[in-house]
């Protein structure tokens, strides 16, 4: 058992600023003090983050389609392709779920999807012309890794090719999905979707044609602590290298309906998610924000996870499809995100999908025609 007295001089080490390495790292996981490390990463996020604000996005994750070619015994959104109850969403439908996200007040959705056998880059631009072309002011946050790679397989272009056409077609930032362990030895044994070189491949084009993005990590899926370690590493590496992420965000794998989750016998609990979340704010001094992930964790402990670390609520989720068919049925409007944010002590702050501040009246919408999409503080 790791107390107190072993993990002390890391935490020093982390208030004076100093890099902490991957021993300490995995020190501090292996550590049974979640405690003291909560409050030292709470100390870290008052450090980057003085203004006690605690920021939140209203979104809209739209899954434009079901059907998807590789197999992640984890998921239980997909369908193969020719199963009786695969859809894609048309532009009707997806403009009709975007008109109810800017009466919510939204800045932008999240859209992702399976990775579908028959759609080449042309599909996504001129979805994603259409949109941009309807909601100039949108910010389309879309398509995480594994889809662009699914891309890069039907069209034979390099990522970079890719992720400049679809900037100029509109795409403002990429979601950091797929990500779930960077670890070869994890992911082979639980999906046939990109490696861990080919993600990180995918952050390190989009960041080079100037898209930021998101980090995350689904841990709890059989990996041990020196996978969730190298999984840091990785992405403290790659944000040496670019600057390109916004944010991290680590969640716990949500076990019902999937193949994995009848398989594995123990899932995180959480004091594992807290003591995830503050190791991540100490480890990862590159990245500014982490961000709590609520929908699977639940509001209780998502605003516990305020005092560990995190200084970002996440979204006001109008729709999810992918974690809920997994099991987390949590939802939140923003009124119910604000008072849990001001009952842990800190100012609520809208913010759009580059964590800039949105200033609007509640119960408006932040996007109009005639108005720039936001007004932008610090
Ligand atoms: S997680 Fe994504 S890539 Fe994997 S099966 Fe589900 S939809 Fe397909």
């Amino acid at each position: 058992m790791k107390m107190n007295g072993d993990i002390r001089p890391i935490l020093d080490r982390a208030l004076a600023g100093e890099r902490l390495t991957a021993d300490d790292c995995a020190t501090l996981l292996a550590a049974d003090d979640f405690l003291s490390i909560g409050v030292a990463a709470d100390q870290v996020r008052k450090r980057l983050h003085p203004d006690g604000i605690v920021t939140y996005i209203i979104d809209r994750n739209i899954n434009y389609t079901n059907v998807c070619n590789v197999v992640c015994t984890f998921c239980a959104f997909y369908r193969r392709p020719g199963a009786k109850d695969t859809y894609v969403l048309s532009l009707e439908e997806v403009c009709h779920k975007i008109d109810e996200t800017i009466a919510a007040g939204g800045t932008g959705i999240l859209m992702q999807g399976g990775l579908h056998p028959d759609f080449g880059i042309e599909w996504y631009e001129e979805l994603l012309r259409e949109l941009h072309a309807r909601y100039p002011q949108l910010q389309l946050h879309c398509f995480s890794p594994p889809e662009i790679h699914n891309i890069h397989l039907i069209s034979k272009l390099s990522y970079e090719e890719i992720l400049a056409r679809l900037k100029e077609a509109g795409l403002y930032s990429l979601p950091g999905g797929g990500a779930e362990i960077l670890d070869d030895e994890v992911r082979r044994r639980i999906s046939t979707k990109c490696t861990t070189e080919q993600w990180l491949g995918v952050m390190r084009a989009a960041h080079r044609v100037g898209l930021r993005s998101t980090a995350t990590m689904m841990f709890g899926i059989g990996d041990r602590l020196e996978h969730r370690v190298r999984h840091l590493q990785r992405i403290r590496h790659l944000q040496d290298e670019t600057g390109g992420f916004t944010a991290f965000i680590p969640w716990t794998f949500q076990r019902e309906n999937t193949a994995l989750g009848r398989r594995l016998k123990e899932e995180p609990t959480g004091v594992d998610y807290l003591k995830m979340l503050a190791v991540s704010r100490l480890f990862l001094d590159n990245i500014e924000n982490i961000q709590v992930s609520w929908l699977t964790q639940g509001l209780r402990l998502g605003q516990v996870a305020l005092r560990f670390g995190a200084n970002d609520m996440g979204s006001v989720m109008i729709e999810e499809n992918v974690i809920s068919a997994a099991g987390a049925h949590f939802r939140a409007d923003e009124a119910t995100l604000r008072r849990l944010i001001e009952n842990a002590g800190f100012v609520p702050q809208q913010r759009d999908i580059l964590y800039r501040h949105v200033h609007r009246r509640p119960g408006e919408p932040a996007l109009r025609d005639e108005t720039p999409a936001t007004t932008v503080a610090g």
